[in-house]
């Protein structure tokens, strides 16, 4: 993709800030549906479009698949009382042991997408998918999570992505929304264990000026300083930039100490923005960010990899 422009950086403006609870929790009786309506309605004319409307379609599949879950295993109130004298996460992507609801949920997505308009390679990626046996589709998930590069088929990581994260929405959305509590670092989401895939500044009353990271696996979102980085938790070096003449609703907030950036969505230019949604359809601005010198602190699991111009992505440290 060839780009005019130049992002420019944004005076900081911290707002009304308020005092809100310290996570929310997500809804999986619509968090699959709204992120699919965002992504329609950002599709048309974007360059990636076509890519975008197929993640829709994996959006539509989810919420499908959500109503159809089978009961699966959920952190206990002993597990939760552990984890909180402990400091750790409350269901940790690396070691909470994912049961049969798991590969359910990824079964009735692949099977729920079986009509949907899709790129070739998709097609070919999901039957492949479809093929596998449970064992298999619960190694894919495993490196996934590990975040390991190893050479596989990565035209399914949508396909698996959109698994993990069907798991483990449900679960935080059954959670007594005042069992998570902040990790140290802080920078760590509450309930899984990741860093954040982006954040949002909130618009709504009682919450307005307010921050949240949010997580890209079990999408919880969690109160976070307002001008800090989301990668390396430094309060120094950190500035924000948009497209010039762009929207301002999608900045890139980069960081001098460890040369990284996390979109941040402002609320107030669009309530219905989606961290996953509009970080997709706002690629130019990973470009010229990427060019003026910045990493990409973590990569969307969406992003198909097979897109030369797909932003490379750090290791997946936890710092
Ligand atoms: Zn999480
Ligand atoms: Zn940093």
């Amino acid at each position: 993709m060839s780009l005019k422009g130049r992002v420019v950086p944004e005076p900081v403006d911290i707002g009304q800030l308020a005092a809100p609870p310290f996570v929310r929790l997500p809804d999986i009786t619509t968090h699959f549906a709204a992120r699919a309506a965002r992504l329609d309605a950002l599709a048309p004319g974007n360059p990636l479009e076509p890519f975008l409307r197929f993640v829709a379609e994996i959006a539509r599949a989810q919420h499908t698949a959500s109503s159809a879950l089978p009961s699966g295993t959920l952190p206990g109130d002993d597990h939760v009382a552990f984890c909180k004298a402990h400091g750790f996460a409350l269901i940790e992507r690396l070691t909470w042991a994912r049961d049969a609801s798991f590969v359910a949920g990824a079964r009735a997505i692949a099977a729920a997408l079986k009509d949907a308009a899709m790129p070739e390679v998709a097609t070919h990626a999901l039957a492949v998918f479809a093929a596998r046996d449970d064992q298999s589709i619960d190694a894919l998930a495993d490196r996934l999570l590990r975040e390991e590069q190893e050479p596989w088929d990565m035209a399914e990581v949508p396909l698996v992505a959109a698994a993990l994260e069907l798991h483990w929405t449900r679960m935080a959305s059954l959670l007594d929304p005042t069992a998570p509590t902040p990790l140290d670092p802080r920078n760590l989401c509450p309930v899984c264990g990741s860093t954040a895939i982006a954040s949002v500044v909130e618009a709504a009353a009682g919450r307005q000026g307010s921050r949240f990271l949010c997580c890209g696996l079990c999408q919880t979102r969690w109160n976070y300083t307002r001008i800090q980085c989301a990668h390396c938790v430094s309060t120094k070096g950190i500035a924000y930039h948009h497209v010039e003449g762009g929207s301002k609703l999608v900045r890139a907030e980069t960081c001098d100490e460890c040369r990284t950036y996390t979109k941040a969505l402002y609320l107030e230019e669009a309530p219905e923005a989606d961290p996953i949604a509009d970080d997709l359809a706002t690629l130019p601005l990973d470009i010229l960010v990427g060019d003026a010198g910045w990493q990409r602190a973590r990569l969307n699991w969406y992003l198909m990899p097979q897109d030369e111009d797909a932003p490379e992505p750090l290791s997946a440290a936890s710092s």
